[in-house]
């Protein structure tokens, strides 16, 4: 399978992030990108596709605030990365605001996404890669891999979080979809893909259907329930499917039938995956318990749509296994 890659990804390297309460050691770390590309192998380098598709996805306020949020953190006399601590509530509305703090908490839903100096550079490379590995499916690949890092799946149109600032999957969909394709998202990440689950929540021509941790034990929380199905023109056209901490690949099957017959029904002729090895027995912050020889077999059946796919890499936090997971996932879907 062709796989796609930009060295500047790695320039987004924050410290620390806040987890249960605690700093510690950020774990969506470059070393994550670095051991699945000791599993695959020499990937292609990224093409600039341009800015012009971000913005098909992220509002303009959105990426200025991204483009120069550390600088401003900076300029305000702060140490470190830039990360909020204040956020609306109750509603979100366009404000005019000039505190670095201020503009953080307005475009962010966590404290778990720190800001560094490469994180721009690095989330925009991420793109990048997603939109060349779709250029490859669009020119005829069955399917192709993009080795996303930062992920994306987390990150909505005007607000970054979960380690995501740009919405790799929804950016490379939007960019099918004006290729003419009708696009169809998977997302089998541990985590609901909220972002992605909220960009195209009222559109009826993008199915969504994910299958994540049930969010009334896991993060993100406030997104991923069952009853969440679309609203207006895209009612029925997002599928939610939580399932319960510890489940394993004999759990997990039924789920993902289910969401293979709605795709099916759907009759996309572009699929995006958001693939997550996050529900990897060993993740050090996930509570499934997949193994490694299992990602073959969801790859497989995947794979049996026969739709075009795009494979866009999210979570996965076992990093001494996850060279491994990502590559029984690929020799399995191939
Ligand atoms: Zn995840």
């Amino acid at each position: 399978m062709r796989c796609f890659w930009d060295a500047r990804q790695l320039a987004h390297a924050p410290e620390l992030e806040l987890h249960n309460g605690a700093f510690v050691p950020f774990a969506e770390s470059p070393a994550r990108a670095e051991a699945i590309l000791a599993a695959i192998g020499t990937p292609e380098a990224a093409v600039d596709h341009g800015e012009a598709r971000l913005r098909a996805v992220h509002s303009e306020a959105y990426l200025a605030f991204l483009w120069s949020a550390h600088k401003d953190w900076r300029a305000a006399g702060r140490p470190g990365d830039a990360s909020g601590y204040a956020w609306p509530v109750v509603r979100r509305r366009q404000l005019s605001l000039d505190r670095i703090d201020a503009r953080l908490g307005a475009y962010s839903f966590d404290a778990a996404s720190p800001i560094a100096a490469g994180t721009w550079e690095g989330a925009y490379w991420s793109a990048q890669t997603a939109l060349s590995a779709l250029g490859a499916v669009l020119a005829g690949e069955p399917a192709a891999f993009a080795l996303c890092r930062p992920p994306g799946h987390h990150c909505g149109s005007d607000y970054l979080g979960g380690y995501c600032y740009l919405n790799n999957a929804a950016i490379a969909a939007e960019a099918a979809i004006a290729a003419g394709r009708k696009v169809a998202i998977l997302d089998v990440d541990y985590h609901h893909g909220n972002g992605t689950q909220d960009i195209f929540y009222e559109r009826g021509d993008v199915l969504f259907a994910s299958i994540h941790a049930d969010p009334r034990t896991d993060y993100p929380f406030f997104w991923g329930h069952a009853d969440e199905t679309g609203e207006g023109e895209g009612e029925g056209a997002t599928l939610n499917l939580p399932l319960a901490r510890g489940a394993d690949l004999a759990a997990y099957l039924p789920a993902l039938d289910a969401a293979l017959e709605r795709i099916a029904a759907f009759a996309p002729d572009l699929l995006v995956l958001s693939y997550g090895a996050d529900t990897f027995a060993g993740d050090p912050i996930s509570q499934f318990r997949l193994e490694t020889a299992d990602y073959a077999r969801v790859a497989r059946r995947i794979a049996s749509l026969g739709t075009p796919t795009l494979i866009a890499m999210e979570g996965g936090y076992a990093v001494d296994a996850l060279g491994a997971n990502v590559a029984s996932f690929l020799e399995g879907f191939a």
